[in-house]
């Protein structure tokens, strides 16, 4: 069977090194908020080109805490907006109805799969105080429109960078675009840990050491609290092996556009729509999605031949129970993406001969 994504291959493929850095950790005696965390927190800053890397829990976490930091500062209260796309996972969303913000849902471009630059000022109120863009799929969805329009209105712009690690906008990585960025090192991510882990990057101090605070009790002192804060700490076993893997994460993403090449030049069944890509430094392929009307009977028929996909997403956010209030609502481009979209397997441990079968079965499909 071709896996989606054979974890288990992509930990051994650093394996010494990730059992070295764990076994140092364990042998220690020091688990939390300790070395790891510190040269983790320096590299990761260093890597995305911010002054400040946080390490938290998660990558949600990650969102929520910088949100809630912007509460703390008095930047934003709740009520407030925050435009965020209509087409990405339920984590963006959340991070925001969680601080009592408004998600505000803009359309994505058919063609990028990313909000739509061109949507964004007609969902603009007096109440707008972000917009949260999602580099979704591995793909910046920065563009220069997106920056002028938050100068313009005085907007914050949030990245999730979630799925891009490693991801560049005219030379400058994703991550570093906005005011800050929340990220996550889910087992799956680019850049993943053997866990639950996440980081908040900023070139802001005040906002580092609001999000540092909230993350650990609202402490900036042992013993002493300055905001009601939670217990989010990034543990150190996690942070060590985070920071081998992000030593190799610009190799493991090299090997995802080798892998995205051959999908989008041998793929040429008509019936099948692979990703544009402009610029292949603004796209590590987190996920490789392909569209296709039929979507449901390609994957039914790719398990049959023992290649395992996956729908990103099945449902979208506004028809989700959670949001309630949303589903009567329509964004046909959002819909028409989570009916059609569909993921194949990519990671930097797939093989070329995997890649070749996938792509022949693909090409031998009739619609
Ligand atoms: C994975 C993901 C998150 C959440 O990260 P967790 O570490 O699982 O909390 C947020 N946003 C996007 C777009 C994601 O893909």
């Amino acid at each position: 069977m071709i896996k989606f994504l054979d974890l288990e291959k992509v930990t051994a493929s650093h394996g010494e090194e990730i059992n070295a850095a764990t076994a140092r950790v364990v042998n220690s005696g020091w688990y939390l908020q300790g070395k790891e965390n510190e040269a983790f927190e320096a590299n990761f800053a260093k890597y995305i080109g911010t002054d400040h890397a946080v390490g938290c829990a998660n990558g949600l976490d990650a969102l929520i805490w910088t949100l809630r930091a912007y509460v703390e500062m008095g930047v934003m209260s709740p009520g407030d907006e925050v435009i965020v796309p209509a087409n990405t996972y339920i984590a963006s969303i959340l991070a925001i109805s969680e601080n009592g913000l408004v998600p505000v849902l803009v359309e994505p471009s058919i063609d990028t799969y990313q909000i739509d630059p061109d949507k964004i000022e007609a969902a603009i109120t007096p109440r707008t105080k972000a917009i949260l863009i999602v580099h979704l799929y591995g793909q910046c969805a920065y563009t220069d429109k997106i920056g002028e329009i938050c100068k313009t209105h005085n907007l914050k712009l949030i990245e999730d960078n979630a799925q891009a690690h490693g991801c560049k906008f005219n030379g400058k990585r994703t991550g570093s675009l906005g005011d800050a960025a929340g990220h996550s090192f889910y087992p799956g991510k680019n850049l993943g840990a053997l866990g639950d882990a996440g980081a908040v990057t900023t070139s802001d101090p005040e906002l580092a050491r609001i999000i540092r605070a909230i993350a650990n009790y609202g402490s900036t002192k042992k013993y002493v609290f300055e905001y009601i804060g939670r217990n989010s700490r990034l543990d150190e076993i996690q942070a060590a092996v985070l920071d081998v893997k992000l030593k190799h994460l610009d190799a493991d993403n090299a090997r995802r556009k080798e892998v995205a090449r051959m999908y989008i030049d041998g793929i040429t069944n008509p019936a099948i729509i692979t990703p544009k890509v402009a610029d292949w430094d603004s796209h590590v392929f987190h996920i490789f999605p392909i569209r296709t009307e039929k979507r449901d009977q390609l994957q039914a028929y790719l398990t049959e031949n023992g290649v395992q996909t996956i729908i990103h997403y099945p449902i979208p956010p506004h028809k989700q129970k959670c949001y309630s209030g949303w589903n009567n609502r329509s964004y046909p481009i959002t819909e028409t993406i989570h009916a059609q979209e569909l993921s194949l397997p990519i990671s930097p441990v797939i093989t070329d001969a995997e890649v070749a079968e996938v792509i022949r079965l693909i090409n031998q499909w009739q619609a």
